[in-house]
């Protein structure tokens, strides 16, 4: 036993709350209304001139954004949709839920972003759209990705569930190009609890989303039940329950005020992360975008591949978590996933950079209220292990 067992747990994430958050809760659950009311549609507002959206829909999460916006294609049977293999299930799942075929492209091995030169090679009489993922918060390269969706009339829902508050090229994800969701989940960069938001320029788009998150009504709760509202309305199709409530929007409004801050202290760590690994050869990490970017530093990963650590990176989860330090593992490659395999035929080999990517890679810890002797601790626990691992 070292003496990190005896230190308390680090997580690999943790949201920072303060007492403007709990306040305005404590507010909504005096006030009487709970769900979908003023406080949703203040952050709506508050996200629409944030993000410089020409619509900003807020729902009960990124999977449910993802799902309406893929629903709002319209796609049939044989559609597809081109993505990455390294992401969450979510961005998969929820082409397969709105009726599409997920077409993976392998990732460049440098940014760990879908290859864009691939995504060329890929699209087909049936492709219908792109969904690119912002990989840890560093962007893709859109302008390619979208002179390709130009050309080929493509729709580009982007996930950007790590990635608010990312630039490419001096622009925030979200002021420009076709779609995006992003994550409000508690391990993202800033949280509702659990919550999302669809931004887009496509007014039609905008409108299925408003409908289908609330049961394919004309309208929302807040409307039909408020003074100002009317109790009539209409129902146009069998549509979800994916609405944000107050309690989340209470949360999200001062969240958001906090944002540049935390990505700030995110970049910090993350430099610092850099500084501490520079002389560490066998441990490979991602490099940055050859274009102007700002980095959400979302993720901070690195590879820990046996060959160079003399540890499999399974193995080094376990001996982290010996040491009392909690990792993320963002992602196994999706194509070897059991459904993804059954369904679509997908197998060991096919996306090679993901795959090699999938198998070593590890989140260390990362979070706003992090300290460097958190940190400092993350890094000598890694020291230990590679230095028992060779022997
Ligand atoms: C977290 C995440 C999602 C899903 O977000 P939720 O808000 O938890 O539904 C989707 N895609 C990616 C890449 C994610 O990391």
């Amino acid at each position: 036993m070292t003496s990190d067992s005896a230190s308390p747990f680090l997580p690999f994430a943790k949201p920072d709350l303060h007492a403007e958050e709990i306040d305005e809760v404590v507010a909504v659950l005096k006030s009487g209304w709970l769900t979908t009311g003023p406080r949703v549609q203040k952050f709506e507002a508050a996200l629409k001139e944030d993000l410089g959206a020409p619509h900003a829909l807020a729902v009960s999460s990124a999977t449910a954004g993802l799902h309406l916006a893929m629903l709002a294609l319209g796609l049939k049977e044989g559609d597809e949709v081109i993505t990455t293999p390294l992401t969450f299930a979510a961005t998969l799942n929820t082409i397969v839920l709105a009726g599409g075929k997920p077409v993976l492209v392998d990732v460049d091995p440098g940014t760990f972003n879908i290859d864009v030169e691939r995504v060329a090679k890929a699209i087909g009489p049936r492709t219908k759209a792109i969904m690119p993922v912002h990989f840890a918060g560093l962007p893709v390269d859109l302008d390619p990705l979208y002179s390709l969706a130009d050309k080929h009339g493509l729709r580009v829902i982007e996930d950007c569930a790590h990635a608010i508050h990312t630039e490419y090229k001096g622009r925030r994800l979200g002021s420009f190009g076709d779609t995006q969701v992003f994550s409000f989940h508690p391990n993202k960069n800033m949280t509702t609890g659990e919550g999302g938001v669809v931004t887009t320029r496509d007014p039609a788009l905008a409108k299925a989303v408003s409908v289908q998150r609330f049961h394919g009504i004309d309208r929302d709760a807040f409307n039909r039940f408020s003074k100002a509202g009317s109790q009539v309305y209409d129902v146009i199709a069998p549509g979800y329950k994916y609405n944000m409530m107050d309690i989340q929007a209470a949360i999200g409004l001062h969240q958001l005020t906090r944002l540049d801050g935390f990505i700030d202290a995110r970049r910090k760590l993350a430099e610092r992360y850099d500084k501490l690994f520079a002389d560490w050869n066998s441990l490979v990490r991602p490099r940055p975008a050859p274009f102007a970017h700002r980095h959400a530093w979302h993720l901070y990963t690195v590879l820990v591949e046996e060959p160079a650590c003399g540890i499999d990176r399974d193995s080094f989860l376990a001996a982290m978590k010996d040491k009392n330090i909690g990792l993320g593992l963002h992602y196994t490659a999706a194509h070897l996933f059991t459904f993804y395999r059954e369904r679509f035929g997908y197998k060991p080999g096919d996306f090679p950079h993901a795959e090699r990517i999938g198998n070593s890679i590890v989140s260390l810890p990362l979070f706003p209220t992090m300290t460097t002797a958190e940190q400092d601790r993350v890094v000598a626990a890694m020291r230990d292990i590679f230095k028992a691992a060779r022997g």
